[in-house]
């Protein structure tokens, strides 16, 4: 088995020394059983993947001593998701599913039937944190504080375009506003193949509302896209779209 993958803030260099704390020595120590002379491999976002070794563990946690470099950190595409937050147990899993799906920031919006109670940033720091480990990425997606939906729309910078999954089917929608179009058709046709900027957006368990809906078709930035003739669950949505987007136009075409 590999060495595991360990996320850290430091500075990585040949001879660099590091603490891991106990909260995060935990894992490794009781799950993994490692100890003293055993191997890691640490990683950030600049520095890129180095093996270290642990030089002591005890009950506040372990030294690390780096010693070798590994591999050059790979870039995250720059696409944002934003999602209205659902029950605890389907945000966790949009967290995790969106860092393995290589999102570079999640931004939760609060929108007209957004029900969620309070979002843990912090909670969902940790859960985008072991994703990122697992899934070989060289960073963990940065997470925003919740914002309304008007607010996020109303500061969006109009180079990235934003992705809107939009349940309403056989709504042709008002003047002004544009048709929704099923998301590999409009992907292809904005031809965002190479467009550095994008973002998704998902509602909640409730959908959005026509008032929310009106204001999404009408900006020049916003794609408004089908998902197919189900209606899916928020958090199936988010991963759904997610997939379709790097595949088209992400760097699953790389
Ligand atoms: N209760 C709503 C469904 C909400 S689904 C209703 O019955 O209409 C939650 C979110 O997932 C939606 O707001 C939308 O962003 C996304 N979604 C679900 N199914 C979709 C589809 N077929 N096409 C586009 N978006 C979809």
């Amino acid at each position: 088995m590999s060495n595991p993958r360990v996320l850290v803030l430091e500075a990585l260099s040949a001879g660099a020394r590091l603490r891991l704390e106990a909260d995060r020595a935990r894992h490794l120590k009781t799950v993994l059983r490692l100890d003293a002379g055993d191997a890691v491999r640490v990683f950030n976002g600049r520095d890129g993947e180095w093996r270290a070794r642990i030089e002591t563990a005890d009950k506040r946690g372990l030294a690390l001593r780096v010693e070798e470099f590994l591999r050059v950190a790979r870039a995250t595409p720059d696409l944002d998701l934003l999602f209205a937050p659902v029950k605890r147990h389907a945000t966790d899993l949009i967290v995790e599913k969106a860092t393995e799906l290589g999102v570079r920031r999640l931004r939760p919006v609060l929108t007209a039937r957004t029900i969620a109670e309070t979002v843990r940033v912090d909670r969902l720091a940790l859960i985008a944190r072991e994703a990122a480990e697992q899934s070989d990425r060289f960073d963990a997606p940065e997470i925003l504080p919740p914002s309304p939906l008007a607010k996020a729309l109303d500061g969006w910078d109009t180079a990235r375009t934003l992705i809107y999954a939009d349940e309403a089917r056989g709504d042709a929608g008002g003047e002004g506003e544009r048709m929704m179009r099923p998301i590999l058709d409009a992907l292809r046709d904005r031809s965002l193949q190479g467009e550095a900027k994008l973002a998704t957006l998902t509602g909640p368990e409730g959908g959005f509302e026509p008032s929310e809906r009106r204001l999404l078709r009408s900006l020049p930035f916003v794609l408004p896209v089908s998902l197919g003739p189900r209606i899916l669950r928020a958090e199936t949505a988010a991963i759904a779209a997610l997939a379709v987007v790097q595949a088209a136009s992400g760097d699953w075409c790389d």
